[in-house]
C-alpha cells in the first residue's frame, strides 16, 4: 500500500468528521480514523463497538524434516489469532514450545479468560490490557504472543501504519537473516544448503557425535560464513569448548547455546576460552532471565514466542542492551503472522534468524521478504499481512 508509510490520510468527511473526533479523543490524535469509530450508532443510542477475539489451530507442513538435538518432525502446530473491531482484522500466531511444557491444544483451552479481557478492553490502552493478559493468564507464552501481535496488527491497521513506524523504527536498518539447516544426512544437508544459495549466512543445528560429519558436509558445497546452534546438545565444558573452537576454524561466527541452560557457570568458563561468541536461547525467556546472563554470554536470542510477543520482546531486546548483550531476534518454525510480527523489532538487533516461514510449504499470508538474506520489510499498515497468492489466508 504506497501511502501506508507516510502516515498522512486524507481530512475526513462531514459524513465522519464525528467519527475522526471520537478517534482523536480515543487518544489517536495524530491521524484520521481509518474507519469510522462511533457514527454507526443512531441518534440517542450509545455506541456499539463489538469486539471478537478468536483463536484456532494451524498445521503446518514441513518442506523437510526438521530435526534438532530436541526433537523430530513433519508437521508443526502453531496458534493463530484474530483480533476484530471496526471491520478490521488483526492477525498474530505463536508457536507452543515443547521444552517449556506448552501445546497448541493447551493453549487453547487458556483462550477464554484472555478472550475476555480483551473483547471488553480499550485496544489503545493496550499496555495496561496486556499486563492484566499476563496477570490472568499464566505460562502459555505462545498465545499471548498470538493474541498480543493480533491485537497490535489492529491497532496499525486502524492507524494506517506499520508497526515499525509506529515504533518509530528505521526499515533501512534492517539485518540479514540466516537461513537454519536441521540436522540430516551429509546428502539432505548438501541438498539443503544449496536450496539455501540466496542466503549469505547460514544457521547449522549441531549438537551430536554427527557434527564432523555435518559441517564436513556443508563445507563441501560452500564456503559461507555460519553461525551455530547446539540446542544444549553438548554434554560438559570440555567437549564443548573443543567444538567451538574446531568450528571457529570452520568458519563460525557465534554459537548459541552450547550447554544446557542450568550450566550457567560452567558457561562462563567456556566464554573465557571460547573464540568466538556465544549465545543464550534455551536460557533466555524472559526480561527478568536477562541480567544474570551478563558476563556468561555474549548475546542473547530474543524469540516472542517464548517472551509472549512484540512488547514483552521490545523489553527484552532493551534490557539486554543495557547489560552489553548483542541481540539477534530468533523464531520457531511458524508461517509469516509469526515471522512478520518478529520482523518489525529487527532494525533493534544485531542478528536475525527469521527463517520460520522458509521451512514450511503450507504458509498461508506474506509480509515481509528476504532478498540475497537481507530482511525488506512491508510498508503496508500493522504486520503487513496479505493472504499469499493463490490462497485466501486463513477464513475465520
Ligand atoms: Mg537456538
Amino acid at each position: 500500500m504506497s501511502d501506508s508509510s507516510s502516515g498522512r490520510r486524507a481530512a475526513p468527511t462531514a459524513v465522519d468528521r464525528r467519527s475522526f473526533i471520537v478517534g482523536a479523543a480515543a487518544g489517536l490524535g495524530l491521524v484520521a480514523a481509518r474507519v469510522p469509530l462511533a457514527s454507526a450508532a443512531p441518534a440517542g443510542q450509545a455506541a456499539v463497538f463489538a469486539t471478537r477475539v478468536s483463536g484456532e489451530v494451524l498445521r503446518l507442513k514441513l518442506r523437510h524434516t526438521w530435526t534438532t538435538v530436541m526433537s523430530s518432525s513433519d508437521v508443526r502446530e502453531t496458534i493463530l489469532c484474530r483480533y476484530q473491531r471496526d471491520g478490521l482484522t488483526g492477525l498474530g500466531e505463536g508457536a507452543p514450545i515443547k521444552r517449556y511444557a506448552e501445546s497448541a491444544q493447551a493453549a487453547l483451552a487458556k483462550l477464554a479468560p484472555a478472550k475476555e479481557l480483551l473483547e471488553s478492553g480499550d485496544p489503545f490502552r493496550h499496555q495496561a490490557l496486556f499486563a492484566e493478559l499476563f496477570r490472568r493468564v499464566p505460562g502459555e507464552f505462545a498465545l499471548k504472543a498470538a493474541l498480543t501481535a493480533a491485537l497490535t496488527d489492529w491497532i496499525g491497521q486502524r492507524l494506517g501504519l506499520p508497526l515499525h513506524r509506529y515504533l518509530g523504527l528505521d526499515p533501512d536498518k534492517t539485518p540479514i537473516t540466516t537461513m537454519s539447516i536441521g540436522i540430516d544426512t551429509p546428502e539432505l544437508t548438501r541438498r539443503k544448503v544449496q536450496e539455501a544459495a540466496d542466503f549469505p549466512i547460514l544457521k547449522i543445528k549441531v549438537g551430536l557425535d554427527s557434527d564432523e560429519t555435518t559441517i564436513a558436509a556443508v563445507r563441501s558445497v560452500t564456503k559461507k560464513p555460519l553461525r551455530v546452534d547446539a540446542n544444549e546438545g553438548w554434554k560438559n565444558k570440555e567437549e564443548a569448548l573443543r567444538k567451538i573452537n574446531w568450528l571457529a576454524d570452520q568458519g563460525a561466527e557465534l554459537v548459541e547455546q552450547p550447554l544446557p541452560a542450568a550450566m550457567q557457570e560452567d558457561i562462563r568458563w567456556l566464554r573465557g576460552k571460547a573464540r568466538i561468541p556465544i549465545f543464550a536461547d534455551e536460557a533466555c525467556l524472559h526480561p527478568e532471565d536477562i541480567p544474570r546472563l551478563a558476563g556468561a554470554y555474549d548475546g542473547v536470542n530474543v524469540k516472542l514466542d517464548k517472551c509472549g510477543g512484540i512488547w514483552e520482546a521490545l523489553r527484552m531486546i532493551h534490557v539486554a542492551r543495557a547489560h552489553g548483550l548483542k541481540v539477534m531476534i530468533g523464531c520457531m518454525i511458524s508461517s509469516s503472522v509469526a515471522m512478520a510480527a518478529a520482523a518489525q523489532l529487527t532494525p533493534l538487533v544485531d542478528y536475525a534468524d527469521l527463517d520460520g516461514a522458509l521451512l514450511i510449504a503450507n504458509d498461508p499470508y506474506e509480509s515481509m521478504t528476504v532478498q540475497k538474506g537481507r530482511i525488506i520489510l512491508s510498508d503496508r499498515p500493522g504486520l503487513g499481512l496479505r493472504p499469499r497468492a493463490g490462497t485466501e489466508g486463513i477464513r475465520p
